[in-house]
C-alpha cells in the first residue's frame, strides 16, 4: 500500500468517527462469532471449534482439502508435507502473541505473507507455514510481512486512492462473490482506509481483520501485486483494512 503517512494523518484527524466504526466492527464480530452451530465444540483455548472437527485435527489438521496446496495471501503454495508445529513457531492467539518478546503490534495472521483466508465458510483458514487451522486474529514466530506493491508505472502514489483500476477488476467479483458495479463505490478517505497492520496497533481495527480476509476484496489479477474492492474505489492492497470491513466467513 502507499501513502500510509496520509492516511494515518487522516485516521488521527477523524480519531472518533473510526472509533465508532470499531464498534461496529466489534459488534460485528461478536455476532459473527455467535453465528457458529449448535453442533460446534469448544477448544481447549475456548475458542468454538469448527463442527466435527477435534482439538487434536485443530491443532494438527488435517486441514480440509480446499487448504491443502492452497495459495497464501503472499503467494506462497502450501506444501502439506513441509509444515512447522504450532509449539514450533510459538503459535498464539492475539491477546496470547503480544506478551511474546517477538510479537510487533498490529501483526496477526491475517495480514502475513503465509496465511490463507477462509474458503469453506468455518471462519479458520489454514497457514502455507504451520499445521492445523489457523484464524485471521493468531500469530507466530515466522511471520511474514506482505510487501508493499509498486505504484503503478504512469501513475502517482496520490493518485492511487482515486484512480480507475485496471479493466479486469472494474466489474470483477470479489473473494467472497459481491459484484463491484464502478458506479457505487465509496471513496478511500470516507472509509478511513490504511494498512491493517497500522489500524490494529492503534486499536482502530480488531486483530483478524484485512482486506485480505474480507468479503469485498478482489485479489491481483494482473500480477502487479495490487488488488481491488467490490465495495471501495481506487487500488487496494492486500494488508490494507477499512471501516467497512466484513469477515469473508459471513459471505461464504
Ligand atoms: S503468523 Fe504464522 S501462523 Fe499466522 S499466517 Fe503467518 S506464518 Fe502462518
Ligand atoms: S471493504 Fe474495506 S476492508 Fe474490505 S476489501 Fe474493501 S477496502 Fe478492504
Amino acid at each position: 500500500m502507499g501513502d500510509s503517512d496520509s492516511r494515518l494523518d487522516w485516521a488521527s484527524n477523524y480519531g472518533m468517527w473510526s472509533r465508532r466504526n470499531y464498534l461496529v466492527a466489534t459488534v460485528g464480530i461478536a455476532a459473527l462469532s455467535g453465528c457458529l452451530g449448535d453442533d460446534d465444540e469448544e477448544g481447549e483455548g475456548g475458542e468454538d471449534l469448527p463442527s466435527g472437527v477435534s482439538q487434536e485435527e485443530f491443532e494438527s489438521g488435517p486441514v480440509p482439502e480446499v487448504y491443502m496446496s492452497a495459495m497464501s495471501l503472499g503467494g506462497e503454495q502450501r506444501d502439506p508435507d513441509d509444515l512447522n508445529t504450532k509449539a514450533d513457531v510459538s503459535f498464539a492467539e492475539y491477546e496470547g502473541a503480544q506478551e511474546h518478546s517477538a510479537h510487533e503490534p498490529g501483526r496477526c495472521c491475517a495480514n502475513c505473507g503465509d496465511y490463507i483466508p477462509d474458503k469453506n465458510g468455518d471462519e479458520f483458514g489454514a497457514c502455507a507455514e504451520v499445521e492445523g487451522y489457523i484464524d485471521g486474529e493468531d500469530w507466530c514466530t515466522i511471520y511474514e510481512e506482505l510487501p508493499e506493491p509498486e505504484v503503478p508505472e504512469g501513475m502517482s502514489e496520490a493518485e492511487l486512492a482515486t484512480a480507475e483500476v485496471p479493466a479486469e477488476y472494474r466489474t470483477a467479483s470479489s473473494q467472497a462473490g459481491e459484484e463491484r458495479d464502478p458506479d457505487d463505490l465509496r471513496s478511500q478517505e470516507e472509509v478511513n482506509l490504511m494498512e491493517s497492520v497500522e489500524a490494529i496497533a492503534d486499536d482502530i481495527a480488531m486483530p483478524g481483520q484485512s482486506c485480505g480476509n474480507c468479503a469485498e476484496f478482489i485479489p491481483d489479477k494482473n500480477g502487479d501485486t495490487w488488488g481491488a474492492c467490490a465495495a471501495v474505489e481506487g487500488y487496494v492492497a492486500v494488508e490494507d483494512w477499512c471501516s467497512i470491513w466484513e469477515h469473508v466467513s459471513e459471505e461464504l
